[in-house]
């Protein structure tokens, strides 16, 4: 039996993570299942998992979840310190699934106790992957990556000497605004983001998809994990959403990944890395498909991947002040507050300013670093969304 924990359970990686496993589940030992809010699907699949622990990250739906368990021997607690608590139970291997930068420190203490790290929480190596990366290296523990371009990439890499890599290029649907106008997008809804046309994503990474900050962050996730550098990192739009990245190396031959829009794939590839086993997704038939496109994303609509660039050549804690000025741009969109063209016009005036002032971007990537400068950054995408002099000059 694998002893597994699952952070973010109940969201969307994180229901695929427990269908897979529960198609096998005498193979598994379920130790932590986490989630935020719904507190009904975290008691029940941490009833039907037989699972030690279940951890709501919020404090007030710590009632709602004793009451979900009562007699059923499944532990509850809140909170950030036993969500932490929960990551060090020893396991074989964890879902990091939480959305957001508060997934990296789970993550990490996961890593520090040398469990094998499926990482979907894009965000951790965008804020912190040297920090991630050394921990990775120190405790003999193993980072597979959950993201779709990610996995591809890895994939494509078995068996090969990552020096003879020229290039790696990242496929983007194009999101739910793909043929619109600027003019049509600073008028989007959140409503209207939402609506992914290839993937079924939980709701702050299908708006990232339509604004392109999840390509940007993906791009950004790209160069931390394989350790590449600025020119090695291409994004193509591919709106068939199947081959979802390719690798070109020296030689001039080119590895592409192509497989259906179902993560249960790539989850699936890093529950069983380093084998291969079926998995419930659909097979392609690339002859009913007909053709593959791809053309180069337009830089002017998608100012997050230009921001993506300048954040990996500045390098530092700069990945974190992009993180969370998205994160908190986004909460603001969500919100009704700004809108979908101001996220990354804020994002852009936090990160110069940031940069610009603050000798912090240069200091070692520790995990205080980190969460001192995020909350710096989201301190100042407030300030200038609620203050209306500020409002004017985005
Ligand atoms: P989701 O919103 O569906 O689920 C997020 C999970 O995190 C939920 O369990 C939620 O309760 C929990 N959560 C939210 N805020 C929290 C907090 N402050 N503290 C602790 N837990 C919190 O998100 P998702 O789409 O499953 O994405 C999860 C992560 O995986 C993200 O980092 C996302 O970028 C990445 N990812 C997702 C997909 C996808 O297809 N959904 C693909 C690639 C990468
Ligand atoms: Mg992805």
């Amino acid at each position: 039996m694998r002893r597994i924990s699952i952070f973010g359970a109940t969201g969307s990686i994180g229901q695929s993570t427990i269908d897979l496993i529960r198609r096998d589940k005498d193979q598994y030992d379920v130790v932590a299942l986490t989630g935020g809010a719904n507190m009904a699907q975290l008691a029940a699949d941490a009833v039907e998992f037989n699972a030690e622990v279940a951890v709501t990250a919020f404090d007030d739906k710590l009632p709602e979840l004793r009451d979900a368990l009562r007699n059923s021997g499944v532990e509850a607690a809140s909170g950030t310190r036993a969500l932490e608590e929960a990551a060090s139970r020893p396991v074989d291997w964890l879902m990091s699934a939480i959305v957001g930068a508060a997934g990296l420190k789970p993550g990490l203490i996961a890593l520090e106790q040398g469990a094998t790290l499926a990482l979907a929480n894009k965000e951790s190596l965008v804020t912190a992957g040297p920090l991630l990366m050394q921990a990775a290296q120190q405790h003999g523990a193993k980072i597979i990556p959950v993201d779709s371009e990610h996995s591809a990439v890895f994939q494509a890499l078995n068996g090969e000497d990552i020096s003879t890599v020229e290039r790696v290029i990242l496929t983007a649907s194009g999101g739910a605004f793909r043929d619109w106008t600027l003019e049509q997008m600073a008028q989007a809804t959140a409503k209207q983001a939402m609506q992914h046309p290839n993937w079924s994503m939980g709701a702050r990474i299908t708006i990232d998809s339509a604004s392109m900050f999840n390509k940007a962050l993906e791009v950004l996730e790209a160069k931390e994990f394989f350790d590449l550098k600025p020119e090695q990192v291409e994004v193509l739009v591919h709106p068939e959403s199947l081959v979802h990245a390719l690798v070109g190396f020296c030689d001039g031959g080119m590895m592409a990944h192509v497989g259906a829009p179902d993560m249960r794939h790539a989850i699936g590839y890093a529950l069983n890395w380093p084998k291969r086993r079926p998995l419930p997704v659909p097979m392609l038939d690339l002859a009913t498909q007909g053709q593959l496109s791809f053309y180069a994303p337009n830089l002017t609509n998608y100012p997050a991947l230009r921001l993506a660039q300048s954040v990996m050549k500045r390098g530092g804690l700069s990945g974190a002040v992009f993180n969370a000025a998205k994160e908190r741009a986004l909460d603001h969109f969500m919100a009704g507050r700004i809108g979908f063209c101001d996220m990354s016009a804020n994002v852009e005036a936090v990160l110069e300013g940031i940069t610009g002032s603050s000798s912090l971007i240069d200091a070692e990537v520790t995990l205080d670093n980190v969460q001192h400068i995020d909350r710096i950054a989201r301190e100042s995408v407030d300030a200038r969304v609620f203050n209306s002099d500020a409002q004017q000059k985005v």
